[in-house]
């Protein structure tokens, strides 16, 4: 491989954890009576009742949700946003319906910049660094590296020899992290990747009261703001 050779200062860009913002987007959704939401937590919907027959345009309506904790009723004037990520295709196979949707798995791990004892802050990378396949960004205290791509299936645990190859490729890229790399946790995460990289978003034409929006991929998060407005 050749070492780096160019380098391009992106002013506009930005990095954020994913994860801090959907936790506190959770919080204050929560905290808002304003905002009238609740949240199921490990709730899964395994099977769905449909009814056409008080529908006047023939359309089926999903009228009741059946959970691994019980049964949720959908009121006559409800509509559903099916946004389960790379398991939309199971969900909406409940209806009958397919989505060309696939899980590609991507590796992540965070090393705190503050537990890297013996380095200098000049040592620790204070922006984005990305080859294209592995992007190392800085969020706060945390350096988070991420890539990989593998198409292996709905699974979202490592596997160890991806997970190996993902931790030599880190410590390539930033040898002076190496003892961190290798202490490191491993977290793996789904890109909800549509097979023409376009989002799924939008009414489903053929059912009363149900929408769907996920995808495309990689960028799921980014995008996730304008899909909630459009959605
Ligand atoms: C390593 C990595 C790096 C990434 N980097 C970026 C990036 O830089 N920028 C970017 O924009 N995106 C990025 N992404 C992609 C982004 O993380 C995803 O697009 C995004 O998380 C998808 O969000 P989602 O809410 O659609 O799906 P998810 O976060 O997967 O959420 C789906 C939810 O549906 C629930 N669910 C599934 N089935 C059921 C069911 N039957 N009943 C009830 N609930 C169900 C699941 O439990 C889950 O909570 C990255 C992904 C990875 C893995």
């Amino acid at each position: 491989r050749n070492q780096p050779t160019a380098a391009k200062y992106e002013y506009e860009s930005s990095a954020a954890s994913s994860e801090r913002f959907t936790e506190e987007l959770a919080r204050r959704c929560a905290d808002d009576p304003a905002l009238d939401v609740t949240f199921l937590y490990d709730t899964k919907v395994e099977a769905l009742t449909m009814d056409s027959s008080s529908s006047s345009d023939g359309k089926p309506r999903v009228t009741t949700l059946l959970t691994n904790r019980g049964t949720v009723d959908v009121p006559e004037d409800a509509e559903i946003l099916v946004a389960a990520g790379s398991w939309t295709p199971h969900v909406l196979s409940l209806m009958d319906m397919y989505a060309p949707v696939y899980p590609l798995k991507g590796y992540a791990m965070s090393i705190p910049a503050s537990g890297c004892a013996g380095l200098r802050p000049e040592d620790l990378p204070t922006r984005i660094v990305s080859d294209r396949y592995m992007y190392t960004s800085r969020l706060g205290d945390e350096i988070r590296i991420t890539s990989v791509g593998e198409f292996s299936g709905w699974s979202s645990a490592p596997a160890p020899r991806v997970e190996a190859d993902f931790r030599d490729e880190a410590v390539r890229q930033f040898p002076q992290l190496a003892p961190f790399v290798r202490d490191a946790g491993v977290r793996c995460g789904h890109r909800p990747y549509v097979n023409d990289g376009i989002l799924l978003l939008g009414r489903v034409r053929e059912l009363r009261n149900v929408c769907v929006s996920c995808g495309p991929g990689s960028n799921g998060w980014k995008l996730a703001m304008g899909s909630g407005e459009i959605a």
